[in-house]
């Protein structure tokens, strides 16, 4: 069975629904190496992850990288969407300095970005990039989903993903792009036929 580079249960319960295949989770993994994502690229971070995964457990891992680029600022904050503001997590922090730098800034332009990294124990990685366009909004609004999700008005709606809410969110964000084209373009994969560890 597949491993997810990832111990939260909602995402390991939305990729495995969105893959249509069972998979495992960090949780199974007690002895995980720990990954520093210091790529410079998210393609970078999401193949050291699955990778050091997939060569300590010997079983074919799925792992993700994402964060929001931004146009005006020259696709920051980029893969340090995470800790943009300094300390990791802050979500607060970060989405009250991104608007700080986008003050008087007229191109608001933006894109979320998920990239997926379907690594293998012998080195093997696959991966696949969904990206979803938009623009950053004024002021923070909405109460779902979570990091920049209350500043981020995807393309073709006038709301934030935060006011649109998880429904919206499960068939335009860059995360359900990434996979569904993960599904197109490996979905034949015998990793994922579990014909593979
Ligand atoms: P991760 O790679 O999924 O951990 O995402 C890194 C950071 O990118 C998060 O901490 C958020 O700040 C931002 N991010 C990634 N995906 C989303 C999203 O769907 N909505 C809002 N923020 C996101």
């Amino acid at each position: 069975m597949i491993l997810l580079a990832s111990g939260n249960a909602h995402k390991l319960q939305e990729i495995s629904q969105i893959l249509g295949v069972p998979l495992r989770g960090l949780s199974d993994v007690p002895d995980a190496p720990d990954v520093v994502e210091d790529g410079n690229t998210f393609e970078a971070n999401a193949i050291k992850k699955g990778a050091s995964l997939a060569a300590h457990t010997g079983s074919w891992t799925l792992a993700d990288d994402s964060g929001l680029e931004v146009d005006a600022l020259d696709g920051a904050p980029g893969v340090h969407s995470a800790r943009f503001a300094g300390e990791h997590g802050n979500d607060a922090a970060n989405n009250a300095l991104l608007l700080e730098k986008l003050k008087n800034v007229q191109n608001r332009q933006a894109r979320f970005v998920c990239v997926l990294a379907l690594c293998g124990p012998e080195g093997e990685a696959l991966t696949v990039r969904g990206t979803c366009e938009g623009r950053i909004a004024h002021a923070p609004s909405g109460k779902s989903g979570f990091g920049y999700d209350p500043l981020f008005i995807p393309d073709g709606f006038d709301k934030s993903f935060a006011e649109l809410g998880e429904e919206i969110k499960q068939t335009h964000s860059h995360r359900a792009k990434a996979l569904e084209k993960m599904k197109r373009e490996f979905g034949d994969h015998p990793a994922f036929s579990g014909s593979l560890t």
